[in-house]
């Protein structure tokens, strides 16, 4: 799973992601949870979740699929083809490995932002807003302004 789907995850859950720098020679480790120096070698580099694992697996089931079932069995039956229709929902994914059923529900969340207020709080941080360009800092017309 890429990092950007372990974070969303990571916040879906409600925890901290360990956003850290270490150190390349005299400098000093830092990480976005406010540790620093050894105990971001310690702790942060070993604290985000991989979202590989039933552990994972286990936390994500617990605070996103428990708390919205019915939503998200029919999520899982709406990205079923006709053929796997024939089955139940729910038990056809249970058969995918944790992995993959950390996969569905990361998109599960992203097609239910609505459900995730933290997750739309952060996605918004991500946003940054261009400055104005040089072209119209310095005055000139944009192509779709007239000329009078
Ligand atoms: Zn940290």
């Amino acid at each position: 799973m890429i990092d950007s789907r372990r974070k969303l995850l990571t916040v879906a859950l409600g925890e901290c992601w360990h956003d850290y720098k270490l150190s390349q020679g005299r400098g000093i480790s830092t990480c976005s949870c406010g540790n620093k120096g050894m105990s971001v070698w310690d702790i942060c580099t070993k604290a985000n979740r991989t979202f590989s694992d039933a552990d994972d697996y286990e936390a994500l089931r617990e605070k996103v699929v428990r708390n919205n079932l019915n939503k998200f069995a029919c999520y899982i039956w709406s990205g079923m083809d006709d053929g796997e229709r024939q089955q139940d929902a729910l038990a056809y994914w249970l058969t995918l490995s944790p992995e993959e059923r950390n996969e569905t529900i990361c998109d599960f969340i992203k097609a239910n932002l609505h459900l995730f207020p933290k997750v739309v709080e952060y996605l918004a941080s991500l946003v940054t807003i261009q400055p104005p360009s040089t072209q119209i800092a310095s005055g000139k017309r944009m192509p779709w302004e007239e000329e009078k």
